[in-house]
């Protein structure tokens, strides 16, 4: 079967958006019509059978904007703070939408010791598990409170990996400010084309990616996005990266078309998370 068919037969989906996804590009506002049409399209997943667990950022933007806060926040304290006020206020903002169509969401917060320790991580899965198995959805950030690594260097992109792995999903989904994985960064390389496929994650692919970010609220930049594709890959999940400004891309991808950049999984023999958390 062409590798991108198989996609259609995905049960259990990690789906990760950042802050550029969730924000206006010119003033960094929360984006209410993009997490509306997303919540409809986690809902869709979930009507056609698929457990659902969503990734997201926003709780710096959304807490900056409960303190009408004009600048970018710049120590990490205050980032902390703005997320500890912003995280109340986007779980709401979910809870609410997602109960429009009749969905439950149910928040996760967790940082990297969660899964390196053995009985967080014994409980973390447990949760999640029988979270899906009731139906609901999960929605996963850094407890940013007590950590500050995706803050500084992921934007969740390696956190996402990690609960993908965790709860052995089956694809995990990167919506990003860009169209997928290219072969150097394009904003700063006209010449650089989109890579529709990734087979085989060698040291070429990861001399493409690089770490600078445009964005204001991201931190990620590829290279986080390759170490998740590491993780995933190793794991043996599908992940693909894509475009999160059109959030259909959810379904285009579910439903095999060619979207984004598909890194295909080669499960490593004795495959163990704690090999991927420094
Ligand atoms: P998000 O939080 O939306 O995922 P990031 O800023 O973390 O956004 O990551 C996406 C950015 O990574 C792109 O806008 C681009 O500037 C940068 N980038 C660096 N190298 C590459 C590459 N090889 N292909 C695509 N984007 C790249």
């Amino acid at each position: 079967m062409e590798i991108r068919e198989q996609l259609k037969d995905k049960k259990r989906v990690v789906i990760k958006i950042g802050s550029s996804s969730l924000t206006h590009v010119m003033t960094g506002e929360v984006d209410y019509q993009k997490m509306e049409q997303l919540t409809r399209v986690l809902c869709d997943l979930r009507g056609m059978g698929k457990d659902v667990i969503l990734v997201s950022s926003g709780a710096i933007a959304v807490g900056k904007m409960a303190m009408h806060m004009k600048t970018r926040p710049t120590t990490t304290s205050e980032k902390q703070a703005l997320a500890a006020i912003g995280q109340a206020r986007l779980m709401m903002t979910y809870q609410r939408l997602f109960a429009e169509y009749s969905q439950v969401a149910a928040q996760i917060l967790m940082t990297k010791n969660t899964v390196k320790n053995n009985l967080n991580r014994f409980n973390a899965r447990n949760t999640f598990e029988e979270l899906l198995n009731m139906g609901a959805i999960p929605i996963v950030n850094e407890n940013d409170t007590v950590a500050t690594y995706e803050i500084e260097f992921g934007d969740n992109d390696h956190l996402s990996a990690y609960v993908a792995a965790l709860t052995n999903a089956d694809l995990l989904i990167l919506l990003s400010d860009i169209d997928g994985m290219y072969t150097d960064d394009p904003s700063r390389n006209p010449d650089a084309s989109l890579i529709p496929i990734v087979w085989e994650l060698t040291e070429q692919y990861k001399n493409m990616g690089k770490s600078t970010s445009k964005s204001e609220l991201g931190t990620g930049g590829m290279t986080a996005k390759l170490d998740a594709a590491k993780i995933a890959v190793e794991a043996g999940i599908d992940m693909v990266i894509a475009n999160g400004s059109n959030v259909r891309n959810i379904l285009d991808i579910i439903d095999g078309k060619e979207v984004g950049t598909l890194f295909v999984a080669h499960r490593k023999k004795n495959f163990d998370l704690l090999n991927y958390i420094e």
